[in-house]
């Protein structure tokens, strides 16, 4: 059969997705092959139809028992032959399925990694032809990644271990161009193709926010989307409990989703907003994996998350049917703080990494927080930030996010800028910016007087300058890499190697600005 019929006949469909033939053609011509696709993409059908088309067995590497139980009831129900190997299997079980294996019973096994180098297996997979070895969630092989398991690492042995080399196919949804890098090179996968495709939604409008008051953004915005289903998600369960509480009372159509309520209460919540019952769910990120509502028409961030991955999941919830829908970003300042705490803390429950494997992890996700507060301060297209973040090449304009449709104007900071950057070199690069915006606008808090601040040579220079510009401007300076800001649990103020050319610099340094909307001048004249 070929791949067009086998996509008919077994899965129903007529015309292959978006890369999804590409991927399937380099695999059948026997090359590695590194598929990044966007959740719900289609990325499955890539392994599974060569699969059906090679002799041998392919074998499927899945880190999520659910997950494979699914993938197998599905292929089974499709007239496939599949099984899976992993903990929830009785032991008998476990044997009946292997030596179903070696009779050459089924075209598709998913393992779990953790099997992978037991006598049992490997003894097994001598017996047979492997023809393929697909990895699923391939980005758990990273330490860079979000979800690293180490128990991926034990893939590339088993391989070796294999008597013929398979075709390796590897597939995720998210990859940034470090753990690409490690997928390829720890997977030793060898000249691989590799497609990114499908990030874009070009249906969905982002937009980022940095409002004084989140909870009336909020109320307005779903007061004035009324008739329309969308997801509020907050950082915790305490806020979540609260701005459900308050849009209640509003007497918006309003229900509540985080880990922290019990099973049931939480099926009913769900499908109470699934089935179009209640309009607007407020959850955690616990809300969400699996959920395929399509009539989804906003999602508001009312904090900002702790990386771009998590954000643009949480967010593709919103116009999965391609209807224009919206995504909103409410920052604020403690968000960072919030997320900073999570990192931290996660000592205990690591259990399976050793202390330095988990230093690294924590500075991995500090970077991606990093990554993260500058998508809340960047300037430029927020479309274009995101698909750069993922690799994909985008245009810098796309007509449809908030810093495409704002006006900005032009503002030379080169002498602010100076007087910064002098601050943080007279004081020795010691201090994080609260305390660098204090100095430089002249405040006499005590943390200032005990660190005798106030006899830097910077104390009070910017005092004219409104402290949130002070900051806009210090954000800009370490997205454009004059300043740095540390990875530590309190960040710190550096120079880097650009710091001195500003201190000397004499053409004007150039920041984009909001322009102030007509409406708000208006109101500061009448005051
Ligand atoms: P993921 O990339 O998240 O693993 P899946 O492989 O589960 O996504 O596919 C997501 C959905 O898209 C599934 O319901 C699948 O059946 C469907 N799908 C995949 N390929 C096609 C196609 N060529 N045409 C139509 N639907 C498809
Ligand atoms: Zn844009």
């Amino acid at each position: 059969m070929t791949k067009e019929e086998i996509l008919k006949k077994y899965f129903g469909y007529d015309t292959f997705r978006e890369g999804q033939e590409t991927l399937i053609d380099s695999i059948l011509e026997g090359k590695d092959t590194f598929g990044i696709i966007q959740t719900s993409g289609g990325k499955s059908l890539c392994y599974q139809i060569p699969a059906l088309i090679f002799p041998g067995i392919t074998l499927v590497i899945s880190p999520l028992i659910s997950l494979m139980r699914d993938q197998v009831a599905a292929l089974n129900e499709a007239g496939v032959h599949a099984a899976f190997l992993n903990s929830s299997l009785t032991q008998n079980q476990y044997y009946k399925a292997l030596d179903n294996m070696t009779r050459g019973q089924y075209k598709i096994v998913y393992v779990a990694p953790e099997r992978l180098l037991t006598d049992s297996f490997l003894q097994a997979v001598r017996q047979v032809e492997i023809s393929m070895l697909s990895v699923d969630e391939a980005h758990c092989i990273s330490q860079w990644g979000q979800d690293f398991r180490p128990s991926y690492l034990k893939i590339i042995d088993f391989i070796e271990r294999l008597p013929d080399r398979p075709v390796i196919s590897a597939f995720t949804a998210t990859a940034t161009k470090l753990v690409r890098d490690d997928v390829i090179s720890l997977l030793k996968l060898s000249n691989p193709t590799v497609l990114i495709t499908g990030f874009d939604r070009k249906n969905l409008k982002f937009s980022v926010m940095h409002p004084r008051d989140r909870y009336q953004v909020t109320l307005d915005y779903v007061k004035d989307h009324i008739d329309e289903c969308g997801i509020i998600y907050c950082l915790t369960r305490k806020l979540v409990e609260e701005v459900a509480e308050k849009l209640q009372s509003e007497g918006i159509s309003v229900t509540r989703y985080h880990a922290g309520l019990g099973d049931a209460e939480r099926r009913h919540n769900q499908d109470e907003f699934i089935y179009d019952q209640k309009q607007v769910m407020v959850a955690t990120n616990a809300f969400g994996m699996g959920i395929d509502k399509s009539n989804v028409r906003y999602v508001i961030h009312y904090n900002m998350p702790k990386n771009i991955e998590s954000y643009y999941q949480e967010a593709g919830r919103a116009g999965r049917d391609g209807l224009p829908s919206e995504c909103i970003l409410l920052y604020g300042g403690q968000d960072v703080v919030t997320n900073q705490f999570f990192i931290d803390r996660q000592q205990e429950s690591a259990d399976e990494m050793d202390a330095g494997t988990l230093e690294a992890v924590k500075e991995r996700e500090r970077e991606r927080l990093r990554k993260m507060t500058f998508y809340c301060f960047t300037n430029e297209c927020l479309r274009e930030y995101i698909l750069n973040y993922f690799g994909e090449k985008a245009p810098n304009y796309c007509g449809n996010c908030s810093n495409c449709l704002t006006q900005f104007e032009d503002v030379d900071i080169r002498d602010i800028a100076k007087n910064i950057i002098g601050c943080v070199k007279t004081s020795h690069q010691r201090y994080g910016i609260v305390m660098i915006i204090d100095t430089v606008h002249g405040s006499s808090n005590a943390k200032i007087q005990r660190c005798r601040m106030d006899e830097n040579p910077y104390y009070g220079t910017l005092k004219e300058v409104p402290v949130h510009r002070l900051r806009q401007i210090i954000n800009y300076l370490t997205l454009k890499e004059y300043l740095i800001l540390t990875n530590d649990e309190y960040p710190i103020l550096r120079l880097s190697d650009q710091s001195e050319e500003i201190l000397v610099q004499e053409e004007p340094l150039i920041m984009k600005v909001a322009k102030e909307r007509e409406e708000s001048k208006a109101k500061k004249e009448k005051k």
